[in-house]
């Protein structure tokens, strides 16, 4: 067999042996929204555990009225790439909120989280160069260093004294480039910003973090990782996505204006893609007002954190070292991890368990997200029922 062809038998079978044990839970259809409870396609209505819209912003009356409004104004696309005809007044708008929201002078908007990393990392660093990742760096930064042709150095997860060794080791005439995620997506936990930072600063490299999902829920009022340590210009460049705690589409950094200009004109999945639509534009950027306006979403965030993590310790399970809005239920297992989901997705909860090669063998889990959505009902109902999925299938 042409040995595409086999790829693609490969997955398929991977695929319907799953949906025939009924351990199939991806794209699923969600028919209906209602705060923390969706409707899906033949299942009926869900209590979500699987959301990214931490601060519950997803159908936020100011923010869908910005949406509308964009339309009525500005219609739904534009006249192409932003850097010839395609950039609207809504645009600059939103990257001057995000720089005022960010401490930065300037900032930049892609069409997405994972093309503003592919294109950031490619454009910063290229042969000759070394860029030095965490070992669990989102699989955005992972192709943005391999299509970026620096040399690619990874140090162990969090592990200070490994990154110094790193960084040791790189050539001094070297551009170096450091990126870490704030909160890592599959284990829940903080980068050692003050450390990652020093070391970077000590080495003379840049530093580059992915605040995908620190946005809105770190630090006192949801400004993200530096505010959580209470530190000002410990990172060069911030990344972050309007996909997640942002209830729209686009990535962006925020930087020195130098920076920005530069990526304004070199990264070319700025300059050779089109803009981002004016409503995705200005629902971003009334959701940073928002986050601002309402402090008590992260209150109930925090809240709902707190009251998650430490009941399923208190159930007895591993929950690694998660301090944010990312759960991991630690299963063992793959088979473990499914049949946990099945229970849970039967008992009316939307889980999604995690599987290697996404995350390293025998630590398969199920990735529970808490929102600010949640009641402190919805969250006793869902420990619960992992109580119960925990004894059922062995894993507490
Ligand atoms: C989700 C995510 C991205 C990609 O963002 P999108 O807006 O979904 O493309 C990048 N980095 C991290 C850490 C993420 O979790």
């Amino acid at each position: 067999m042409n040995p595409i062809a086999k790829r693609i038998a490969a997955i398929t079978s991977r695929v319907q042996q799953l949906q025939k044990e009924d351990f199939y839970f991806y794209l699923q259809s969600i028919e209906a929204l209602n705060g923390a409870r969706v409707t899906v396609k033949g299942r009926g209505e869900m209590l979500m555990f699987a959301s990214y819209s931490y601060l519950d912003l997803i159908g936020h009356p100011k923010i869908d009225a910005a949406a509308k409004a964009a339309i009525d104004e500005f219609s739904s696309g534009t006249h192409g790439v932003r850097i010839l005809a395609g950039t609207i007044r809504l645009h600059d708008e939103l990257e001057e909120k995000i720089a005022a929201f960010k401490g930065t002078e300037a900032a930049i908007a892609f069409s997405s989280g994972y093309v503003t990393n592919l294109a950031t990392v490619s454009s910063l660093v290229g042969r000759g160069d070394v860029v030095i990742c965490d070992k669990l760096n989102h699989a955005s930064i992972v192709d943005g260093c391999l299509m970026s042709r620096a040399k690619f150095v990874r140090f162990k997860h969090n592990d200070m004294a490994d990154l110094e060794k790193r960084l040791a080791q790189a050539r001094p005439e070297a551009g170096k480039l450091v990126i870490v995620d704030a909160v890592f997506s599959m284990d829940g936990d903080i980068i050692n910003l003050p450390d990652v930072s020093r070391l970077s600063k000590k080495y003379g490299a840049l530093l580059m973090v992915d605040e995908a999902h620190s946005l809105g829920v770190l630090g006192e009022t949801g400004h993200g990782i530096e505010e959580h340590f209470g530190l000002e210009n410990a990172v060069d460049i911030q990344m972050g996505t309007l996909s997640k705690t942002i209830p729209s589409v686009g990535g962006y950094i925020a930087a020195d204006q130098d920076t920005i200009t530069y990526l304004k004109h070199v990264a070319r999945a700025f300059v050779f893609s089109a803009a981002l639509p004016p409503a995705a534009v200005a629902a971003a950027k009334a959701s940073f007002e928002v986050i601002e306006e309402e402090p008590e979403r992260l209150a109930a965030l925090q809240r709902n954190i707190m009251h998650f993590l430490s009941g399923l310790k208190a159930r007895g399970f591993d929950t690694m070292q998660s301090e944010t809005a990312i759960v991991p239920i630690v299963c063992g297992e793959d088979e473990k991890a499914w049949r946990m989901a099945k229970f849970a997705q039967d008992e009316g909860i939307f889980v999604l368990p995690v599987v290697p090669p996404a995350v390293p063998d025998g630590t398969s889990r199920l990735r529970a997200n808490v929102t600010a959505a949640h009641s402190e009902e919805d969250i006793d109902y869902a420990l619960d029922v992992f109580e119960r999925a925990g004894q059922a299938v062995g894993v507490i």
